[in-house]
């Protein structure tokens, strides 16, 4: 219970990469709790544990394969880890069939969790695939509300402010980093299911021995 208190905090958006660090690094305390829930005989404790970190219930991906890597060398089977693992190749298999972001295509669907009408605007010039630059006119407070959104939700959008007129204009860029940045995505996808993919042999393995 404690550990989901913290689980929950951690995920709350915006998911910065210090919050992903964060959720990596729970992986082998997390495991060690499994593992003592498998010396316990305690199954239910352990699926209720996996079924938290299952991706397709919002825990981040990243964080559930840190679990899996992190449990490998244990045995998948003793941690409780096979439902995991299968809905991290089902969440990868959908995410890698999904159709790479097209040259031109500068739509950033992040959802912000501010609700302001600041936020709103932010919002729609994010979203507009064939939008790259939005200059806009706003008084100081506002313009810092702005910044803000954007840098803690680590958006590829460089915001300068323009100090002409009257209020000066804050001029949002979205970077070429967003089709880096879906590039990199997309490669550690691969990467992960294929590792899914060799990995899953093991605790089927595990599984016939024990009968
Ligand atoms: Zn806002």
């Amino acid at each position: 219970m404690w550990l989901n208190a913290r689980l929950d905090a951690w995920i709350k958006p915006p998911l910065s990469s210090h919050s992903l660090k964060t959720i990596e690094g729970a992986s082998r305390p997390l495991v060690g709790l499994l593992a003592a829930a498998a010396l316990a005989d305690d199954r239910d404790l352990q699926s209720t544990i996996v079924a938290r970190l299952a991706p397709e219930r919002g825990y981040p991906i990243v964080g559930a394969l840190a679990v899996l890597r992190a449990g490998a060398p244990h045995g998948a089977a003793m941690l409780g880890l096979g439902p995991l693992h299968d809905d991290c190749a089902r969440t990868l298999t959908e995410l890698v069939a999904t159709p790479p972001r097209a040259p031109g295509d500068w739509s950033i669907m992040t959802q912000l969790g501010c609700k302001c009408e600041l936020c709103a605007r932010l919002g729609r010039f994010l979203r507009a695939a064939n939008e790259q630059q939005f200059e806009w006119p706003l008084a100081k407070d506002r313009r810092a509300h702005v910044h803000g959104m954007i840098t803690s939700y680590e958006l590829p959008v460089t915001h300068v402010t323009r100090r002409t007129g009257s209020p000066y204009t804050l001029v949002l860029t979205k970077t070429q980093a967003l089709f880096t940045r879906d590039a990199t995505e997309r490669a550690t996808w691969m990467r992960d299911l294929a590792w899914l993919r060799e990995n899953a042999k093991t605790p089927r393995r595990v599984r016939a021995q024990r009968k």
